[in-house]
């Protein structure tokens, strides 16, 4: 059987991070080369929510650029890994066999969510890839509970990519701050929240992360944050590490954290 592989959770950041997150990009590269060749990859964006958690069907899924006003050379980019449907179709068992109500869709695309970390962690885009929605209106809790029924495919080559944001207020967005500017004092704190939470495991605390001092206003919408709660559930009990790259645009926090099998 395969080694346990880890999981990832990455802030995506702005849809221009391949542009101008470079210290990101190359954090995002180094997880690449440190993982275990998965055999497939199942991603969770902060942007597909659905009704109900639900995965790709397609077998050649298309790059969407999911976003406006941004430099056309994004728009040009194509990320054209094959699409996995046979994990589309695990990870709906996985989750039924969880009481969790899942479905498939036919052929949904590869949002900016998961395209983007990708590109720069497995630039040849050769490992299969999957997408698998957020539940809509979920909360953390529903969640971590989704994580938790897709553990197993780790023990199954999968490598579970969850991709959202640690940060994500618009007001605390400065367009014209270069990649080297301090971090905004109050994003940076509930980053480090965050990072005390996770490797303490406090997941209950990170749960109820609205009602800490400045938790409602990193994530004004919790959309963003939703994906960090399906990767700690897919964790279970291993501890992850904390890579820090610098803040995009001083208000986003750039942190991913791995968390390999002990
Ligand atoms: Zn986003």
């Amino acid at each position: 059987m395969a080694a346990r592989m880890p999981v990832v959770f990455v802030s995506h950041g702005s849809p221009d991070a391949l542009l101008n997150a470079h210290d990101a990009v190359a954090c995002w590269g180094e997880i690449g080369r440190a993982l275990p060749e998965p055999t497939a990859i199942l991603a969770v964006s902060a942007h597909w929510e659905a009704r109900s958690p639900t995965a790709s069907l397609a077998g050649a899924p298309a790059t969407i650029h999911d976003f406006y006003g941004f430099p056309q050379a994004l728009y040009r980019m194509r990320y054209p890994a094959p699409g996995a449907p046979a994990l589309a179709e695990r990870a709906v068992a996985l989750l039924a066999d969880a009481g969790i109500a899942a479905g498939l869709h036919p052929d949904r695309g590869l949002d900016h969510g998961a395209w983007v970390p990708l590109s720069a962690m497995f630039p040849d885009a050769d490992v299969p890839v999957t997408q698998l929605s957020l539940q809509h209106d979920g909360g953390p809790a529903a969640h971590l509970a989704f994580g938790r029924a897709l553990a197993p495919l780790r023990d199954e080559g999968v490598l579970i990519v969850a991709s959202g944001a640690i940060t994500h207020n618009f007001d605390w967005i400065d367009r014209v701050a270069g990649p080297e500017t301090t971090p905004l004092p109050e994003a940076a704190r509930f980053a480090d929240w965050v990072g005390e939470c996770l490797i303490a495991q406090d997941i209950d605390g990170l749960a109820g992360y609205r009602r800490e001092p400045g938790g409602a206003k990193a994530h004004p919408s919790e959309e963003h944050f939703l994906p960090l709660f399906a990767a700690v559930g897919a964790a279970g009990d291993d501890v992850p590490r904390r890579l820090r790259p610098n803040f995009a645009y001083r208000g986003l926090a750039m942190d991913a954290y791995v968390w390999a099998a002990a």
